[in-house]
């Protein structure tokens, strides 16, 4: 149990104005019993006094550069954060959407010079608005999806067969096209819209052992043995990138794990608020990976984004857990995003040329939430042939945000345009995005407003360039997506 914090006494005085935020009235809050129905303990409390209200962050924002809206800021979410914590303010729908409609893509954190961990604050603040949300019927299926479908592969293998036959048979085009896609809730048309056209009728699981390329050991001995997270929507959808993680790691000399008996890195439920379901699968991927009595890997490798933050944060979400906090430090200290990775093992280069044109976009939860930015292009610049095209405001978010483009479609939808545009100003047609959700969202947009576009992992490139052709089925060039997989 964390301990709530003893506010000063602030009953009567004002908060700060908030330029395009009105303070609710009193009438219409909720009631508090005169106290706040939003405890955050002292460590997250304390995030947000680091806060000097400079206002650095706000042009690294999204939703603010969008939207213009303090409210809707890095600093005027903060200012709503301590108000309710402090019980100045009243979670009120409209408060509650300001705070809804921030992405978690941590951009301002990497602008803020006072160090402020936003991400704790608003995760927390979150888990404590979930019972006063106004709740639709829309609202109860994606939670449903989100919840209780997404964290579970079978789940979402059995959620996607329908879909894949209607591609196999190629009706999936004229359904969603026609009008039946018109009647759907703006939700899941969105989802409809993000379904790949790629992968099998029931995706096969990986082998659960690879054997390191010779050619890529010291001297025979492999350079580390490595664990994969193969991730639960990203084992289904992109089991292709995987594969190809997989391979090339073996051609890195490593020797490859992939556990039978791991389960979604916790990142969705996290994000949702759920912090019970989240701490659940943390403490499962911890037995899973790190057991006590068994072998344990040099490394743990993933390759999205989104889960790489996730697994990293393990030993915060379980500070309060006598038995797994010392566990998950261990852990997260040998968490590594792919690229990073390969970049710490340094194996030989790839042979092939890749003679094509591509520029890269920063995936929120590896630039914001891990800090790689350098990683990634180290590995790009390894291919030769590849000509990498910088990408103007590559570190702001496309919109994907784990499930924020399905809860939030019109601003997640703007975000993705203003992305699209600066990737045709480029003028490369191909975009490599470290992240199977920022793939979905950029990919399914160029589709929507018929821009010629492939979005791409690092991975599949440097897979190319080792092994001389793109060998996995479905990452061959594609100017569509949505399709009937024909
Ligand atoms: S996490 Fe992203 S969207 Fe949310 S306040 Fe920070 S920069 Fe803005
Ligand atoms: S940059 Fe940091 S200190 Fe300045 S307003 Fe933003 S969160 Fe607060």
């Amino acid at each position: 149990m964390t301990q709530a914090v003893s506010k000063p006494a602030t009953q009567g005085t004002s908060p700060r104005v908030i330029a395009g935020w009105k303070r609710p009235d009193a009438a219409d809050a909720t009631a508090r019993d005169g106290g706040s129905l939003v405890q955050l303990d002292a460590h997250t409390y304390d995030r947000a006094l680091a806060c000097v209200h400079c206002g650095l962050c706000l042009p690294a924002c999204p939703t603010y550069t969008q939207n213009g809206l303090e409210a809707d800021s890095p600093r005027g979410r903060i200012y709503l954060m301590k108000g309710l914590a402090d019980g100045q303010i009243a979670p009120t729908p409209a408060v509650i959407n300001h705070l809804d409609l921030c992405l978690d893509c941590r951009a301002c954190e990497t602008a803020c010079p006072s160090g402020v961990v936003y991400h704790e604050l608003i995760e927390t603040t979150r888990a404590q608005l979930n019972d006063l949300r106004p709740t639709t019927i829309i609202d109860k299926v994606l939670s449903l999806i989100f919840f209780h479908i997404f964290p579970f592969r079978s789940r979402v293998r059995l959620a996607i067969l329908p879909a894949r036959v209607l591609q196999r048979i190629g009706l999936w085009r004229v359904l969603t096209r026609g009008t039946l896609a018109k009647l759907l809730p703006k939700q899941l048309a969105k989802m409809q819209q993000m379904m790949p056209d790629r992968g099998s009728l029931w995706q096969q699981r990986l082998a659960e052992r690879f054997d390191a390329d010779p050619t890529g050991t010291i001297n025979g001995i492999p350079r580390a043995t490595v664990a994969l997270l193969d991730g639960c929507v990203g084992s289904v959808m992109f089991h292709d990138v995987n594969q190809q993680t997989v391979e090339v790691l073996q051609k890195a000399g490593c020797d490859v794990l992939v556990p039978r008996a791991q389960e979604c890195c916790g990142a969705i439920p996290h994000h949702g608020g759920r912090l019970d379901q989240a701490k659940a699968l943390a403490r499962h991927n911890i037995d899973t990976f790190m057991p006590i009595d068994g072998p344990r890997p040099d490394f743990i490798v993933n390759n999205a984004a989104g889960c790489g933050a996730m697994l990293k944060e393990y030993d915060h979400l379980l500070r309060d857990d006598a038995q797994y906090a010392p566990r998950a430090k261990q852990f997260v200290s040998r968490v590594r995003d792919i690229s990073e990775l390969l970049v710490e093992l340094d194996p030989p280069r790839p042979e092939h040329e890749v003679n094509r044109q591509v520029t890269y976009h920063d995936a929120c939860h590896l630039a914001h939430g891990q800090k790689l930015t350098a990683p990634p292009r180290t590995v790009l610049s390894w291919i030769k042939g590849l000509d990498v095209v910088p990408l103007p405001d590559s570190e702001m978010c496309c919109g994907a945000a784990g499930t924020y483009n399905l809860s939030n479609p019109r601003m997640a939808r703007e975000l993705a345009e203003r992305k699209i545009k600066h990737v045709q100003e480029t003028g490369a047609r191909v975009c490599v995005a470290g992240n199977v959700g920022c793939s979905m969202q950029i990919q399914s947009e160029a589709h929507r407003l018929g821009v010629t576009l492939k979005v791409t992992h690092p991975v599949s490139l440097l897979h190319e360039a080792y092994f001389g052709c793109t060998a996995v089925a479905g990452d061959s060039e594609q100017t569509s997506h949505n399709g009937d997989g024909s």
